[in-house]
């Protein structure tokens, strides 16, 4: 059971920015955090809504709700996806732009935070009406977005090609091709090799540090992931090359489960012919809340926000939590799993693999020279290794958790560039 630690205010659980919030309060009174600079940070940078009005292939015309809210630019640009989904809302987007900020400035790449969303379906869209959002969305940000200004990446439910069509609208508008203005782009149009591979590497190195840091085995492990995309796919494919167990691994659908250890590059290859990962098989269907407390050493929430709560913590089995998603844990199940001893490193240190490369994207665009796949992937476990290693110093430091650890490191170094910024009046 929750101790009286652990009480939020109704409904506070489900919301990210409050749970982003917490978080900041806690590292905050930590680091003995300046106030007025704590009510900056509180406070996103500037906020877009804007209405995206769509011809859809049947002639009609909808109007979707986007947003993109830049939380930070103190350390540089704003940086973060956009994502496009019927549950994006303007407090989601708020606090995952707010994570940006601190992820960027835990692996101490040059950007501030910000993140962009649409309320939509596109799983019910065509590609040319999702074309066609995309390009208009893009317009209507014309003029907060930029290389030096705010720099968009892939999020749900989008990836290369959205990011083609926005690199696209952008240069039109400049008269130039742009290829700065956005990360995630396809190899071949200003791409970075290494960047699909990204989040999902940095996952994996962030467990086989964590598994060093508390003397687990470096191989054999069982590990459970949800989520099969980008982050968890991938990153569930790179923890079973590392020589790890994968028993269980979920889709939207609900997920699959073998003890003995499920073959990843099939189960991959299964999920790119059938789109689903029901019938795979040799292995038994569980339902996400039973994915979620299986009897495993690692657990890798790479799905959404709000997986881990007061509700199911307790239940959760797991020795080590490696968290992939942007906010899959709430501030009341921090303490649950704190109090049970649940190593959990944090979104903020353990998913910034993508926004590391996507650091590298943008640097190789400006350079308009492009760097082979190792050199990537070796610059990247450096930084991930050693923000790794600050954020247990940190959290040794302040005698707290590596997640507010991360948010002590993170916040120390913005600070450090409001302070020396100081306030433009
Ligand atoms: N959407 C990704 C994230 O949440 C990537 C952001 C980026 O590369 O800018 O970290």
């Amino acid at each position: 059971m929750a101790d009286s630690a652990t009480v939020e205010p109704a409904g506070s659980e489900s919301n990210p920015f409050v749970q982003a919030q917490m978080r900041l309060d806690k590292a905050a009174e930590l680091i003995n955090l300046d106030p007025g600079i704590k009510r900056i940070l509180s406070t996103p940078y500037q906020e877009l809504t804007v209405s995206v009005p769509v011809k859809m292939d049947d002639g009609s015309v909808r109007v979707f709700t986007g947003y993109r809210v830049q939380h930070s630019v103190a350390r540089g640009p704003g940086k973060g996806g956009i994502r496009y989904s019927p549950e994006v809302h303007l407090d989601e987007v708020r606090a995952l732009a707010a994570w940006m900020t601190w992820k960027c400035a835990v692996v101490d790449v040059p950007f501030g935070g910000a993140k962009g969303g649409i309320i939509c379906d596109p799983r019910r869209m065509s590609q040319g009406e999702l074309e066609r959002l995309t390009r208009r969305y893009t317009a209507n940000l014309i003029d907060i977005i930029g290389p030096e200004r705010d720099v968009p990446a892939p999020d749900m439910n989008t990836g290369e090609q959205t990011m083609a069509w926005l690199m696209d609208t952008y240069s039109m508008h400049t008269r130039a091709t742009t290829t700065s203005i956005v990360t995630g782009k396809p190899v071949g149009l200003g791409g970075s090799k290494g960047r699909r591979e990204a989040t999902g590497l940095g996952v994996a190195f962030t467990v086989r540090e964590s598994l060093k840091h508390l003397g687990m085995p470096a191989t054999g492990c069982r590990v459970v992931v949800q989520g099969s995309g980008n982050v968890g796919g991938l990153g569930a494919l790179f923890l079973h090359e590392m020589g790890h167990k994968v028993i269980a691994i979920s889709d939207m659908y609900g997920a699959i489960h073998n003890d003995a250890g499920l073959d990843m590059p099939e189960v991959l290859r299964w999920l790119r012919e059938e789109r689903t990962l029901e019938g795979f098989p040799g292995a038994e269907r569980l339902d996400n809340a039973q994915l979620l407390t299986l009897d495993c050493d690692v657990l890798v929430p790479a799905a959404t926000e709000d997986q881990i709560t007061s509700r199911n913590a307790a239940e959760i089995k797991a020795k080590v939590i490696v968290e992939g998603a942007n906010g899959p844990t709430s501030a009341a199940a921090d303490v649950i799993l704190e109090q049970r001893g649940v190593f959990v490193a944090p979104d903020i240190l353990a998913n910034a693999g993508g926004v590391t490369v996507s650091y590298f994207e943008w640097v190789q665009n400006r350079m308009g020279y492009f760097w082979e796949e190792q050199v990537v992937f070796d610059r990247m476990e450096r930084i991930m290794v050693d923000s790794f290693h600050s954020v247990v110093e940190a959290a040794e430091k302040y005698q707290t958790s590596p997640r507010i650890g991360a948010y002590c490191v993170a916040i120390e170094r913005v600070a450090y560039c409001l302070n020396l910024r100081g306030i433009y009046a």
